[in-house]
């Protein structure tokens, strides 16, 4: 098996690819649940090459989101929370706006923010 750049991105694909169908894309997890069914939410790619959110259960659950969801619960309702900027979090039901609580979000951040900054350099 081999890395292969694709028109859906990165993905994994037997050597003998196209030859071989047995490509499977690459889930790139983000280690965040789903809201809707508790599937992996995973970053995925438009066409245009925007990132955005969706769960792996596409196309059985339908949860997408533009920003990036993040492993802390809302302080407030316990909801799911998304990135609104570089340090400040959002809660998906709208009761809470601030900065990230914990320290694991703002690594995902500062990660995210590097990740910006290869792919704007290509
Ligand atoms: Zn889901
Ligand atoms: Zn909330």
């Amino acid at each position: 098996m081999v890395y292969r750049l694709g028109r859906f991105g990165r993905f994994m694909a037997c050597s003998g690819f196209p030859e071989c169908r047995n490509a499977k894309p690459i889930l790139n997890l983000i280690g965040v649940p789903c809201p809707k069914d508790g599937g992996e939410i995973v970053q995925k790619k438009t066409k245009r090459g925007r990132p955005f959110y969706g769960c792996a259960n596409f196309p059985n659950c339908d949860f997408t989101s533009w920003e990036r969801p993040i492993p802390e619960p809302c302080p407030v309702c316990g909801g799911l929370m998304v990135q609104a900027k570089a340090r400040t979090a959002k809660c998906t039901n709208g009761d809470y706006t601030g900065p990230i609580p914990g320290g694991r979000a703002q690594q995902v951040a500062r990660e995210e923010e590097q990740e910006l900054a290869t792919a704007g350099s290509r």
